[in-house]
């Protein structure tokens, strides 16, 4: 399997290029190019297979050139270590839980399995690779726990300085090894434009491998098709076709979503979900990609004004707007309705959802409610006491502070503070 880039103006290259450039020459991002469909088989007995069986033969085909069955196994179980359980919400919902990872952040798997893929490529070399990733929170933490203590790879977070939660900046200070953090006097757009400059500072490159850590790394985007199959096997015996919403924001998960979709995997629709970030939903209405910058709300995981995946997204479906719109839809939500959201999920049911996974489930009911007779599944993609504030203002109530969250409180944080570009590349070149 070879990778191309979608600016269509580099070479063609290995699973391992692919991960260790992150991005292709030509800036454009890099594609597999084939997605050959699983036999029927596979889908109709989905349900005696282990997510380990499903996740290997689901991926092999992406990476077997460069990752030995041995390897790959090996990979995937420390990944896949924990549970992805669909919980009922009503007689025709469910809710894809994607939080019981280290960092109760969805984002676990992918980054773990790019740590690992990293880790292993970099065995027996002498080459570093240092992964430079800028977090408005969420991916910070997960980026830190799923490459901690790998060999040959160190890595920079670049977090702004007192916009994160307590919660989130423990979880990315308070490591050590071979993580550091930077806390920069600006915003998370601030942190992103530092990132940038340096993968084009060439005087830097000369000194160093740096790779990125987000969802245009192949690493971290593909393994997230797993989750859609794993939601499947749980949810195929309701006998319903399914619908899937995902609450949306660079667009990779949804993507990787559409993969499975690709690979064979029967699902009647998706619904990308987003908060007043509507730049897709105004697409799919007008056909016209207008980006903007980022707008704040209470779901700022998914604070993104031009959505790094949707590209792989368009390209999927052959940049047809017609094609995708048989398969997607997309609605945006206001944070009032979000707020509303929760507290009728929880009064119906007890059910805390975070803000993220709220807009997921508003993006479901609107959908089906045109389409009934489906079976709606929508994907938490946070715990929510990583948004303790937003659920205590939603629903007057705390969750319990589960152990993986608790383990961090206590720690203390260390984040080298930075205020300009001339200082983070002076840091990197230490
Ligand atoms: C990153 C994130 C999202 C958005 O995922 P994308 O793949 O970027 O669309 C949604 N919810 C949470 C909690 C996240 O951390």
């Amino acid at each position: 399997m070879n990778y191309y880039s979608l600016n269509g103006n580099a070479p063609k290259v290995s699973f391992k290029a692919a991960v260790i450039n992150g991005i292709a020459p030509d800036r454009g991002l890099y594609f597999p190019s084939e997605i050959d469909p699983l036999p029927a088989t596979f889908f109709d007995t989905i349900e005696t297979l282990s997510n380990h069986e499903i996740a290997f033969r689901a991926i092999h085909q992406f990476v077997k050139e460069d990752l030995t069955d041995s390897a790959l196994k090996e990979i995937l179980s420390q990944v896949l270590d924990f549970d992805f359980p669909v919980v009922p919400i009503d007689d025709s919902t469910g809710t894809l839980e994607l939080f019981h990872g280290p960092t109760m952040a969805f984002k676990d798997v992918g980054a773990r399995f790019m740590a690992q893929c990293l880790g292993y490529f970099s065995k027996n070399t002498r080459n570093e690779v240092t992964v430079l990733v800028a977090t408005s929170g969420d991916t910070g933490g997960a980026v830190a726990n799923g490459f901690l203590g790998v060999e040959g790879v160190q890595v920079v977070i670049l977090y702004p300085d007192g916009k994160v939660s307590d919660i989130q900046e423990r979880q990315l200070t308070t490591l050590g090894q071979n993580i550091t953090a930077l806390k920069v006097a600006g915003t998370f757009d601030d942190c992103q434009k530092m990132v940038k400059t340096a993968f084009l500072d060439e005087a830097l490159l000369e000194h160093m491998k740096l790779t990125s850590a987000n969802s245009i790394n192949v690493a971290r985007w593909l393994p997230q098709l797993f989750y859609f199959l794993f939601a499947y096997k749980q949810a195929k015996k309701e006998g319903k076709e399914i619908v899937f919403s995902v609450p949306s924001g660079n667009f990779g998960n949804i993507c990787a979503g559409m993969v499975a979709y690709k690979l064979g995997m029967p699902v009647k629709h998706f619904v990308a979900a987003t908060n007043a970030n509507d730049t897709v939903p105004k697409f799919m209405k007008t056909g016209a990609y207008e980006p903007k910058p980022s707008t704040a709300t209470i779901s700022n995981a998914m604070d993104v004004g031009d959505p790094s995946n949707f590209v792989r997204i368009r390209h999927l479906f052959q940049n047809d707007h017609g094609l995708l719109e048989q398969m997607l839809s997309s609605y945006s939500f206001t944070d009032d309705q979000t707020r509303e959201a929760m507290k009728s999920i929880y009064k119906n049911g007890e059910y805390i959802a975070d803000p993220h996974g709220a807009v997921g489930y508003l993006g479901l009911k609107k959908y089906v409610s045109e389409h009934p007779n489906t079976y709606g599944i929508f994907l938490e993609t946070a715990h929510p006491v990583k948004f303790l504030d937003v659920v205590e203002d939603a629903l007057g109530i705390s969750p319990d502070i589960p152990p993986q969250i608790q383990k961090v409180l206590g720690k203390e944080k260390h984040a080298k503070p930075i205020v300009s570009y001339d200082e983070l590349k002076a840091h990197l070149l230490e």
